[in-house]
């Protein structure tokens, strides 16, 4: 049993992850042009012909600005939930094979389980997701504005985790942004700051606990040095392997044997 994982974007220009287990490969979100995701995807010799489905986690443009023509073009079915199908971005247009999941219940897509759990964070219906083959277990929670204890139930005992960590709160409050902006992305249900992602990881470590990415970094309002300056401690004292996803090339693809 290998779990295979590349994150080919994250943040809010775009996000989309691969993975892939021996009975299924997926995608999670497709939020940049199908003809992106198709050259993202070669560059980690991936064929977007031998993609399985789609799974979304909310309906924000980012997450799903590709998800009409990628899923048309190769004909992959589509797992959301109901509220997130039904708020989709017009942009997306008619999409023939919707697969509904429950956010709670865990579902199947061959050998892969996934389980969805809420997020708090301005859609309809936004999910994180915990990605189970085997004895691997992959979370994936970004897009939040707050590490609730639901969210930290659920990415117990992962071997790699892909966190958010949207921006440095110093940069944010001096920023560009207009402060409506400033304070939708602080609230609740706005996106982690580097030092709310680290707490969170914090609550979550243990001893399964290989690999950590850190994505959904603001281009405005972070950087990935300072990033990781803010895990620099945690991951010294618990070894990580730590990264950060980038926005504009597809990580490495990390297998988990
Ligand atoms: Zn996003
Ligand atoms: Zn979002």
């Amino acid at each position: 049993m290998t779990v295979n994982f590349s994150v080919l974007a994250s943040g809010s220009k775009g996000n989309s992850i691969y993975v892939a287990t021996p009975g299924v490969r997926l995608l999670i979100d497709a939020g940049l042009s199908a003809r992106e995701i198709e050259r993202r995807l070669e560059r980690i010799g991936v064929r977007a012909e031998d993609l399985d489905a789609v799974v979304i986690t909310h309906e924000h443009r980012d997450h799903v600005s590709g998800l009409g023509p990628l899923s048309r073009r190769y004909r992959l079915p589509v797992f959301l939930n109901r509220a997130t199908r039904r708020n989709l971005p017009d942009q997306v247009g008619r999409l023939t094979d919707c697969v509904e999941f429950t956010t709670g219940r865990s579902f199947s897509v061959a050998d892969l389980t996934i389980h969805p759990f809420s997020l708090s964070h301005d859609a309809a219906d936004p999910v994180g997701l915990t990605l189970v083959n085997g004895e691997s277990k992959v979370g994936i929670c970004t897009d939040l504005g707050k590490a609730t204890r639901l969210v930290q139930h659920h990415l117990q005992e992962c071997r790699l985790l892909l966190l958010e960590a949207n921006h440095d709160v110093g940069m944010l409050t001096k920023g560009p942004y207009p402060w409506s902006l400033k304070q939708r992305i602080r609230s609740a249900s706005g996106h982690l700051s580097n030092e709310e992602s680290r707490e969170l990881l914090a609550r979550v470590l243990g001893d399964t606990l290989e690999r950590v990415i850190i994505g959904h970094l603001s281009e405005v309002n972070n950087r990935p040095k300072t990033a990781l300056e803010a895990f620099a401690e945690v991951r010294h004292a618990w070894s990580l392997q730590l990264m950060v996803a980038s926005q504009h090339e597809p990580s490495e693809i990390i297998a988990l044997p």
